[in-house]
């Protein structure tokens, strides 16, 4: 516990000296959003990180967790992220690397991964049609391998009719 509130350090100083900046007090409540969200390495919306907020302190309000994701992100802590349900997702942005994301539409999992190959094919694309990137976010979407091997089983039982053919040729062999 100790460790982990060392490891924040910077992130916290950084926060405090953008709240400062904004001409916003500090209050316990937006260090205590702060840290579930810095202790939290997923892509949450604002809703998630309110039920995190919600166990350890229920006096904060909705409001009061989205205007501090946006002082998170203002701040340079957090990034908006989208995954194309219209839901904007916040994740660690301080000290963490570019990385692109593959989505599973079954699940809902985010999947992270960098691969300089393609990174470099980007750039080498913006580069042959002279556009200079700032930055990008590139997004599969697909079928992630938990839930590729929960489909087959779909696919085979899906109009209802292969079951019943299996369980009437099951009670007539027990018939006879
Ligand atoms: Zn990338
Ligand atoms: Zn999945
Ligand atoms: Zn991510």
């Amino acid at each position: 516990m100790d460790r982990k509130k060392e490891e924040f350090t910077k992130e916290r100083e950084i926060f405090l000296e953008h709240i400062q900046n904004s001409g916003l007090r500090r209050t316990a409540q937006r260090d205590l959003i702060m840290e579930i969200f810095l202790r939290t390495e997923d892509h949450l919306t604002s809703e998630d990180l309110y039920w995190l907020v919600q166990k350890e302190d229920p006096s904060i309000g909705h409001t009061t967790v989205y205007r501090t994701l946006k002082l998170l992100t203002d701040a340079g802590l957090a990034r908006e992220v989208r995954f194309g349900d219209n839901k904007t997702y916040y994740e660690h942005h301080y000290n963490h690397q570019h990385h692109d994301h593959m989505i599973c539409t079954e699940c809902g999992r985010v999947i992270e991964f960098f691969s300089e190959a393609i990174e470099q094919m980007q750039d080498k694309m913006a580069d042959k049609l002279g556009f200079r990137p700032t930055h990008h976010s590139l997004r599969i979407w697909g079928i992630c391998d938990v839930c590729q091997k929960t489909e087959p089983m779909l696919v085979t039982a899906p109009s209802g009719a292969q079951p019943k053919v299996r369980m009437r040729s099951v009670a007539g062999s027990q018939g006879n």
